[in-house]
């Protein structure tokens, strides 16, 4: 497994194993790695790629009253994760690596961005989409893998490759939960025992979503969506959203089908959790 911090490394070695014919898998990460990301990494490989996984906390995409400074990190334990899974490259750049001090350009997704985390979370998706365009024109890769876990970012780095004629296929990969039905998350780590538990709610909420539609053809938005929010509101979390969208365009629709999801955000304490349910 090759350790590389420089753009000009990924691009020589990118390279070299395209002219010996690979296909690159890539997997963008920002690191304090779970079981989430393992099994992107589990995807690509068993895709038979030359699997790249890049760690970088993109500052981009926080805003100014977000926990970048104190985002987890532990490259040594990410490393030693990876070298088990027989990566081939871990990209770790710095930001001064990524960003000169006179970066300016922005890739944005309007419309698509602004809704759900867009509407608490301003500019987040600019800078996602940025640091993500850039990360493709490094590692030139044949397939990118994407977490359904955060939904609505696959839905809009789908929109941007399909608009910039990006030569890359998007495989989208389950959310994996923790045995307890939590979604993996590295922000999980901030959770102290008793707000674990309450943090629990809303996959219980999507949970009982989808057994009413699965076993009780229950489709109605508004039935589905208002059992949810009482089951949220019935814990001491704060509700952000829960909203039934279409998945191609994150319009709302009353009616769960296939191409739908629900889409939910909650604050326990200081900590913001998203999880979501699809039918694909
Ligand atoms: P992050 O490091 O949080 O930016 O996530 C990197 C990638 O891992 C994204 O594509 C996420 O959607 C994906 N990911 C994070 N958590 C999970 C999870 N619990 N299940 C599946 N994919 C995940």
């Amino acid at each position: 497994m090759e350790i590389i911090h420089r753009k000009n490394e990924v691009r020589t070695i990118i390279k070299e194993a395209k002219t010996r014919g690979k296909i690159i898998g890539f997997v963008p990460t920002m690191g304090y790695l779970h079981h989430g990301h393992i099994s992107l990494i589990r995807k690509a490989i068993a895709d038979g790629c030359f699997t790249i996984v890049s760690i970088f906390v993109n500052p981009l995409q926080f805003g100014p009253d977000e926990d970048f400074q104190r985002y987890p990190r532990d490259l040594v334990r990410d490393l030693s994760m990876l070298k088990k899974e027989f990566v081939d490259v871990v990209f770790v750049p710095s930001t001064d690596e990524m960003y000169t001090k006179s970066h300016l350009t922005e890739v944005r997704v309007p419309v698509i961005s602004e809704k759900l985390e867009g509407k608490f979370r301003p500019g987040h998706f600019t800078g996602v989409c940025t640091v993500v365009a850039k990360l493709f024109n490094l590692t030139s890769p044949d397939k990118a893998y994407f977490g359904w876990k955060d939904a609505q970012q696959l839905i809009i780095i789908k929109k941007m490759v399909v608009d910039l004629d990006l030569h890359i296929e998007i495989v989208s990969v389950p959310t994996v939960r923790d045995s307890d039905g939590l979604a993996a998350s590295s922000r999980n780590k901030y959770l102290s025992e008793q707000e674990r538990k309450k943090a629990l709610v809303l996959s219980r909420a999507l949970q009982k979503i989808k057994e009413m539609v699965e076993l009780e053809n229950i489709t109605d938005s508004e039935v589905l969506i208002a059992t949810g929010k009482k089951i949220i509101n019935s814990e001491d979390v704060e509700l952000q959203y829960l909203e039934a969208v279409e998945l191609e365009n994150l319009e709302p629709v009353s009616v769960i089908k296939n191409n739908t999801g629900i889409l939910g955000a909650i604050k326990v304490g200081k900590v913001r959790l998203i999880d979501n349910i699809i039918w694909e």
